[in-house]
C-alpha cells in the first residue's frame, strides 16, 4: 500500500438498514431482528483494508496483537489473517494473546482494569501492542485498558476496533483504526451479544422489540 494513500472513515449512516429477510439467518434466530446494518462480506472487504492501513502505520516491527473477548473473536481472527498477507515480507513475527477485562465497579474511567487469561501480566512489557476491540461506546472500557497496559509497561500501544458508536464519549479514547462508524444502536452479531446470544450471527445487526424481549435477563 502507498505510504502516501489517504485512509477515510466508513461510516453507516442512521438511517442504513437492510431487511433481515434478504439474507440467510439462522432459524433460530428469525423474528429476533430488526435490520442488518453491515453485511459479513462488507466487514472482510474492509478488514482487508484495514489490515493494510495498520501495516502501513505500524511497518515491519514485531507486533503483539491483543483480542479482547468475547466480544472482538471474529474481528480479531478476520483481522490477523489480513495482517498475515499485509506483512508477508516483514522479518518481525506477530503475536497474538487473548484476554477478558474484568472493571471494579467503583473505579473512574482512568481507572485500572484486572486483565484476565494472561498467564504473566509482565509478557506484554516492553512490547507493541495493539488492542483489538469489539465496539467503543463511552470509551471507558478501552481507556481503562490502555491506561492498564500502559502501567504494566507496553512500550508501545495502538487500538483498533470493529465498531466506533457516534455518541459523545464519557472519556477520551484514542481510536487508531476504525473499521466502521456507527449510529447511536445497540448492535449484536460479529462477535457481539445480547445476554450471549448472537455472537454467532455473521453480519452486524439490530434486534426487533420480540428479540428483546425473549433473551431478556
Ligand atoms: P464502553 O466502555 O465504550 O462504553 O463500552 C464498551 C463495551 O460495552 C463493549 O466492549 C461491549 O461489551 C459493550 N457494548 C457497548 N455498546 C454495545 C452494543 O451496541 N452492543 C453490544 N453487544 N455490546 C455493546
Amino acid at each position: 500500500l502507498c505510504k502516501h494513500m489517504a485512509a477515510a472513515d466508513a461510516v453507516i449512516p442512521p438511517d442504513f438498514e437492510l431487511p433481515v429477510d434478504a439474507f440467510d439467518i439462522p432459524h433460530c434466530y428469525e423474528g429476533d431482528l430488526g435490520a442488518v446494518i453491515v453485511p459479513e462480506g462488507m466487514i472482510k472487504d474492509r478488514v482487508r483494508r484495514l489490515a493494510k492501513d495498520i501495516h502501513a502505520k505500524i511497518g515491519d516491527n514485531e507486533l503483539s496483537l491483543l483480542c479482547v473477548l468475547k466480544g472482538s473473536y471474529k474481528f480479531f481472527t478476520a483481522l490477523v489473517d489480513e495482517l498475515a498477507y499485509a506483512r508477508s515480507s516483514c522479518t518481525q513475527p506477530m503475536t497474538v494473546d487473548f484476554i477478558r477485562c474484568q472493571s471494579y465497579e467503583d473505579t473512574q474511567s482512568t481507572g485500572m482494569i484486572q486483565i484476565i487469561g494472561l498467564s504473566n501480566l509482565q509478557e506484554l512489557k516492553g512490547k507493541n501492542v495493539l488492542i483489538v476491540e469489539d465496539i467503543v461506546d463511552s470509551g471507558q472500557t478501552l481507556a481503562r485498558l490502555l491506561h492498564t497496559l500502559e502501567e504494566l509497561g507496553a512500550q508501545k500501544t495502538w487500538t483498533t476496533t470493529l465498531l466506533s458508536k457516534n455518541v459523545p464519549r464519557k472519556v477520551d479514547v484514542k481510536e487508531d483504526f476504525v473499521a466502521f462508524r456507527i449510529p447511536d444502536k445497540f448492535i449484536v452479531g460479529y462477535g457481539l451479544d445480547y445476554n450471549q446470544k448472537f455472537r454467532d450471527l455473521n453480519h452486524i445487526c439490530v434486534m426487533s422489540p420480540k428479540g428483546i424481549e425473549k433473551y431478556r435477563n
